[in-house]
């Protein structure tokens, strides 16, 4: 095992993905001390079973008094609280972080309460599973995944470098971009067929002439994968496409248009168009297979399968 890179880890909110930090962390030695706070009781009490994390604390600024490397792991809606709450404890050169799926949110709200004597590098693991709380973490949810950082300009180059090692040494791999192009890719690449899976979810349970169970029974079809994704948290999913508007609207225009030309061409009877457009994007699923961010097998009783 290294030389930890941190001292003293502190996550505020041992969700599945804070857990899962601390489990992964924990796993590669990655830090000396890892403190969690959590305001509801139930948490507390679960993450002091489970064990993953060295001490665990009620308010958020407690926990940040010691740490070196804080991760703020809450839903995108209420960093800015946290990092409000937080800023008057943290030592000086600490690195402050998130992993909040939308980052130029995250760098409007978080930006502006923390102290010039800290370094601020917003962080996106695209890594993560339909379940929430401390029990759905463990330790290899970042294994392969992408790690986006997204510094603002004037961040300093040693605590990016920092924060990359650490996410390194947890298993991903480490990307840098602005915020808003993080936004634009994030809302092609998750948060689109988020809102396709919510919507056709919905429509399927609406439906007059196709039964509940019959939608469930046959729905090894296609629609069991959209199930899958609109299982996801409410929480986090309605704060993401509040706070990524604009990039969202704007996929969901070019989405729009391409349905309306799928439609005319099942309309029109025109096959070739279908079929080209189903080549196309049969290559884009072999592209994904052969990066390593999915495999070629089925997905039954895979345990994780989608990352936003
Ligand atoms: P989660 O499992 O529901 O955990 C969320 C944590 O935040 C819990 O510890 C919860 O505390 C705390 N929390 C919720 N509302 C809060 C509030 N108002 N004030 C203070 N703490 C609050 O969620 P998650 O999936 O880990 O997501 C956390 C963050 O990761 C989100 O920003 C999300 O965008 C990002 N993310 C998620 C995924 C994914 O696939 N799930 C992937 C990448 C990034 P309690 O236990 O007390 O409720």
């Amino acid at each position: 095992m290294s030389e930890p890179l941190f001292d003293t880890l502190a996550i505020i909110g041992p969700g599945l993905i804070g857990s899962s930090i601390a489990r992964a962390a924990r796993a590669q030695g990655a830090v000396r001390t890892i403190v969690t706070s959590s305001r509801s009781p139930q948490t507390r009490q679960r993450v002091t079973e489970l064990g993953i994390a060295d001490k665990v604390v009620e308010t958020n600024a407690e926990a940040v008094e010691d740490a070196d490397l804080v991760i703020v792991c809450v839903p995108v809606g209420v960093c800015g609280a946290v990092a409000e709450e937080i800023a008057p404890r943290l030592k000086e050169g600490t690195i402050v972080s998130d992993v909040g799926s939308v980052k130029g949110a995250i760098v409007r709200d978080m930006g502006p309460h923390l102290p010039g004597n800290v370094h601020f590098v917003p962080a996106h693991p695209v890594a993560g599973t339909e379940h929430s709380g401390p029990d759905a973490g463990f330790a290899e949810l970042f294994d392969g995944r992408w790690c986006i950082l997204t510094p603002p300009e004037a961040t300093d180059g040693e605590a990016v470098k920092r924060l990359a090692a650490f996410w390194s040494l947890l298993g991903a791999n480490v990307e840098v971009m602005t915020p808003d192009h993080h936004d634009l890719v994030l809302a092609i690449t998750s948060h689109l067929p988020h809102l396709i899976a919510y919507t056709i979810v919905g429509t399927a349970d609406e439906l007059e002439t196709v039964t509940r169970s019959e939608v469930l029974k046959f729905s090894a079809g296609g629609f069991r994968d959209f199930t899958r994704i609109a299982a996801s948290d409410p929480t986090m999913w309605r704060d993401i496409f509040l706070a990524n508007k604009e990039a969202v609207l704007e996929m969901l225009g070019r989405f729009n248009e391409d349905v309306s030309a799928l439609t005319k061409a099942i309309r029109h009877g025109d096959g070739d168009a279908l079929f080209e457009q189903f080549t196309r994007t049969r290559a884009i699923r072999r592209g994904i297979i052969d990066l390593g961010q999915d495999t070629a097998d089925p997905d039954f009783g895979r345990p994780h399968g989608h990352g936003d």
